[in-house]
Protein backbone atom coordinates (compact mmCIF):
# COMPACT_ATOMS: atom_id res chain seq x y z
CA UNK A 1 0.00 0.00 0.00
CA UNK A 2 1.50 3.46 -1.18
CA UNK A 3 0.10 6.67 0.28
CA UNK A 4 0.62 9.67 -0.77
CA UNK A 5 0.54 13.08 0.50
CA UNK A 6 -0.41 15.66 -1.63
CA UNK A 7 0.13 17.89 0.98
CA UNK A 8 3.62 17.68 1.39
CA UNK A 9 4.39 17.44 -2.49
CA UNK A 10 2.18 21.43 -2.51
CA UNK A 11 4.28 23.85 -0.76
CA UNK A 12 2.85 27.04 0.58
CA UNK A 13 3.97 29.41 -1.32
CA UNK A 14 2.21 32.66 0.27
CA UNK A 15 3.22 31.69 3.66
CA UNK A 16 6.74 33.96 3.31
CA UNK A 17 4.64 37.10 2.25
CA UNK A 18 3.22 38.85 4.67
CA UNK A 19 -0.58 40.03 3.76
CA UNK A 20 -1.36 43.32 5.15
CA UNK A 21 -5.47 43.29 4.65
CA UNK A 22 -7.52 46.61 6.13
CA UNK A 23 -10.86 48.17 5.49
CA UNK A 24 -12.03 49.83 2.08
CA UNK A 25 -12.93 53.22 3.36
CA UNK A 26 -15.85 53.38 0.64
CA UNK A 27 -17.39 50.21 0.75
CA UNK A 28 -15.76 48.67 4.07
CA UNK A 29 -14.39 45.42 2.88
CA UNK A 30 -11.71 44.17 3.92
CA UNK A 31 -9.00 44.38 1.04
CA UNK A 32 -5.11 43.22 0.39
CA UNK A 33 -4.90 45.47 -2.63
CA UNK A 34 -1.49 47.62 -2.71
CA UNK A 35 -2.27 49.38 -5.95
CA UNK A 36 -5.50 51.13 -4.77
CA UNK A 37 -4.48 51.76 -1.20
CA UNK A 38 -6.60 52.64 0.57
CA UNK A 39 -9.24 51.43 -1.11
CA UNK A 40 -10.01 47.92 -2.54
CA UNK A 41 -10.27 48.30 -6.12
CA UNK A 42 -10.14 50.85 -8.88
CA UNK A 43 -13.92 51.26 -8.25
CA UNK A 44 -13.59 52.71 -5.18
CA UNK A 45 -10.59 54.68 -6.01
CA UNK A 46 -12.78 56.48 -8.67
CA UNK A 47 -15.84 56.61 -6.54
CA UNK A 48 -13.81 58.57 -3.60
CA UNK A 49 -12.42 60.57 -6.67
CA UNK A 50 -16.08 61.38 -7.21
CA UNK A 51 -17.30 62.73 -4.13
CA UNK A 52 -13.76 64.64 -3.79
CA UNK A 53 -15.01 66.07 -7.35
CA UNK A 54 -18.69 67.20 -6.49
CA UNK A 55 -17.68 68.07 -3.11
CA UNK A 56 -15.44 70.63 -3.24
CA UNK A 57 -14.32 71.05 -6.92
CA UNK A 58 -15.86 72.39 -9.88
CA UNK A 59 -14.44 71.32 -12.97
CA UNK A 60 -14.51 74.74 -15.37
CA UNK A 61 -14.51 75.62 -18.76
CA UNK A 62 -16.33 72.34 -19.80
CA UNK A 63 -19.09 72.36 -22.05
CA UNK A 64 -21.77 74.15 -20.07
CA UNK A 65 -24.75 74.66 -22.52
CA UNK A 66 -27.75 76.17 -21.30
CA UNK A 67 -28.32 74.56 -18.03
CA UNK A 68 -31.21 75.27 -16.50
CA UNK A 69 -31.24 74.83 -12.82
CA UNK A 70 -34.44 74.00 -11.34
CA UNK A 71 -35.48 73.14 -8.06
ZN1 LIG B 1 -14.01 49.23 -1.79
Amino acid sequence: METTNPESSAQKQTNAKVVKVHKCPICGKLTDSVQYRPFCSKRCADIDLGIWFNGGYVIEGKAQTDEEESE
